[in-house]
């Protein structure tokens, strides 16, 4: 692959086991990496198993206590280091992205961005772990509480955001006092081996970060079975996430767990319908649809349904769909064969029952796993888009009327990640944001991420928040001290 990069250095076929670099050259099976978009061969990463994971995890023990033992101030400044080789890095690991996940490369460096200010952010909250003191239950007692690191993190992450889904729970453990072992998705582990280049540079002490690259089973067992692992932190699908869960239970860990999403995104009659279409085209087609809070779901009153229609289409159509390094590209490739199946499922499966598809609707002329930006109109409950995540660019609109009718059906499913909607009458948005049974709500916007805010879902959708000052909490214990003899 013609891959250029300011510094090469920064794309290592090796995975980063404890302190040591373990080549794709040393190890008799490796992974093979290529470019979603062309196919090309980006490079190769050894596949590991349970024997490397356990070697990480017993350095990431050793190498815990020494981290803990820091003040908060000092490893503050090693994870602010390491935001700033980000950001210095940024075009570089924005090229490694898109090279190997298939975005475009604007978006790729926002990722980046975005990605390393998880970094920052934690950088900034590791200093304020406050603990709390209590008044006291007798006379002669007084109660204390401490935080402290929850110990050895495991971690594994998806392939649609190779840099923030790592950053997002990186930053927060080691914030923390915490040491994480992390297995990256196996389409994209150059992004996190980079990220692991970074952290050395940055000073931080070996052992503390390792990326081992390889079979998710082998590593996932490991990791799960570990008596030393307090805490497996996992972002992907629902099903993944809970036979990890009940790996887990045996050894009683924490977990954080962020799963599928089935998000609805409702337009009701008095919103200010563009920039309710502005907001869609991000809520949905952001990466192309492959988010976990990406709009699933386009729910639109009566009164604007075909304005709506009308509109986003309008603007969905402009926007080109190419190999993500040429300029202007808005719309990537898929990342796999899988992907592609999915959607085109999805779509077959609306338009038999009753749908009409009134932009794209298959395959791209581009060919591989580019697939045209789609727009199904009535959509209904019957069809598998209304309860099945398409991670695709399929977006399908459904009719209501009525505001309780709205609620009730945005509400009908396993899945409580993201919600949206567009309003202008104040009541309304009170009422709605309360009753959406969700973990986040964005109201008039299309666009709710962001360091300082906790993401996170209910119900099937996960367990705990990453992000904001409650991010840090998920990989902190709350020790009570009880003092007595005053
Ligand atoms: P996606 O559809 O986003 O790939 P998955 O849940 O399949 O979602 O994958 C998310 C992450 O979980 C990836 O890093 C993947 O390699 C890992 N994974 C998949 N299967 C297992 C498994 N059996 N044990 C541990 N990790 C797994």
């Amino acid at each position: 692959t013609d891959l250029r990069l300011n510094d090469p250095t920064l794309l290592i076929e090796a995975a980063r086991v404890g302190s040591k670099w373990v080549g794709a050259t040393e190890i008799s099976t490796t992974l093979e990496v290529t470019n979603p978009a062309t196919g090309d061969l980006i490079g190769r990463v050894p596949n590991l198993g349970a024997a490397e994971t356990a070697e990480a995890i017993a350095e990431a023990h050793r190498a815990q206590k020494g981290w803990a033992k820091l003040t908060a101030k000092d490893r503050s400044q090693i994870l602010r280091r390491w935001y700033d080789l980000m950001i210095e890095n940024q075009d570089d690991l924005g090229a490694i992205l898109t090279a190997e996940q298939g975005k475009p490369l604007a978006e790729a460096k926002g990722e980046i961005a975005y990605g390393a200010s998880f970094i920052e952010w934690f950088a900034e909250e590791a200093r304020r772990a406050y603990g709390d003191v209590t008044p006291g239950h007798a006379p002669d007692k007084r109660i204390i509480t401490i935080k402290q690191p929850i110990g050895v993190v495991a971690a594994i992450t998806p392939w649609n955001f190779p840099n923030a889904m790592i950053t997002r729970k990186a930053g927060p453990a080691l914030a923390a006092g915490c040491s994480m072992v992390l297995k990256p998705a196996s389409q994209t582990p150059f992004s996190a081996i980079a990220l692991a280049v970074l952290a050395e540079r940055a000073g931080l002490p070996a052992g503390l970060f390792s990326v081992i690259t390889g079979s998710a089973r082998a590593i996932g067992g490991e990791m799960t079975s570990s008596k030393i692992v307090q805490k497996l932190t996992f972002t992907g699908s629902t099903e993944i996430g809970a036979m990890l869960y009940a790996q887990c239970a045996p050894t009683i860990k924490k977990l954080g767990l962020e799963l599928g999403g089935n998000a609805p995104f409702i337009v009701f009659d008095d919103a200010d319908l563009d920039a309710a279409v502005e907001g869609a085209v991000i809520a949905k087609f952001r990466n192309n649809g492959q988010t976990c809070v990406c709009a699933n779901r386009i729910y639109v009153q009566t009164g604007v349904y075909d304005a709506f229609a009308e509109k986003l289409a309008a603007m969905v159509a402009k926007l080109p769909t190419g190999n993500g390094f040429d300029e202007g590209t808005v719309f990537g490739p898929l990342i796999d064969q899988a992907a592609v199946a999915k959607v085109s499922e999805h779509i077959k499966d609306a338009t038999t029952k009753g749908a009409t598809v009134t932009l794209g609707g298959k395959p791209h002329a581009l060919g591989g796993t580019f697939f045209e930006p789609t727009i199904l109109t009535g959509v209904t409950a019957s069809m598998a888009v209304a309860t099945e995540e398409t991670f695709g660019p399929v977006a399908p609109l459904f009719k209501f009327d009525r505001e309780s009718e709205v609620v009730a059906a945005a509400n009908d499913t396993e899945f409580g990640l993201a919600s949206y909607f567009y309003s202008r009458d104040m009541a309304r948005v009170w009422r709605v944001s309360e009753a959406l049974e969700y973990g986040m709500v964005g109201i008039n916007t299309g666009l709710i991420s962001t360091a300082e805010a906790p993401f996170g879902g209910v119900k099937m959708s996960g367990l705990g928040r990453e992000g904001s000052r409650h991010g840090l909490d998920d990989f902190m214990e709350l020790k009570y001290l009880c003092m007595g003899g005053i």
